[in-house]
């Protein structure tokens, strides 16, 4: 499926340009025009589908198994130390694209990562919340 208005649906349908990394049959892969860091990869669907959780199991492992491969391909070739997996759903999620992507960011031992940490108000916070997802 292909959405006319979607950023990505246009890359996927060469009407935009983009400089492609990866492709197999379900999943393509290119530079990211406004990268976290150098070499910051997009993992998109060949289908149009707005959440992760849209996907069928069979698209899901072939996109995962292509983000793999892409990731391989970032460490030996950058070459990069890690990488971080960036996964947005929702405008609240700061999603921008509508069109399931997974971000990979290169990283290196001699950068930091800012990850800002949050907390809980108190204990009960953390059990309720578990236990909403729990029962
Ligand atoms: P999101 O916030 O939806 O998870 O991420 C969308 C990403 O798509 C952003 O990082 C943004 O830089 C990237 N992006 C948006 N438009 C284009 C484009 O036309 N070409 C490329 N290569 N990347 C794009
Ligand atoms: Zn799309």
């Amino acid at each position: 499926m292909i959405d006319p208005t979607c950023i990505f649906c246009k890359i996927l349908a060469g009407q935009i340009p983009a400089y492609k990394v990866y492709e197999d049959e379900d999943a393509f892969a290119f530079l990211d025009i406004a990268p976290f860091e150098k070499g910051h990869v997009l993992v998109v669907t060949k289908h149009h589908a707005p959440y992760l959780t849209d996907l069928e199991k069979p698209t899901l492992f072939t996109l995962i198994t292509a983000v793999q491969n892409v990731a391989a391909l970032l460490l030996k070739k950058l070459p990069c130390d890690g990488f971080n997996l960036v996964q947005n759903n929702g405008l609240c999620a700061t999603q921008v694209v509508p069109h399931v992507h997974f971000h990979i960011v290169p990283r290196w031992n001699d950068r930091t990562v800012n990850w800002i940490p949050g907390k809980y108000d108190d204990p009960a916070e953390l059990a309720a919340i578990h236990r909403r997802l729990t029962t």
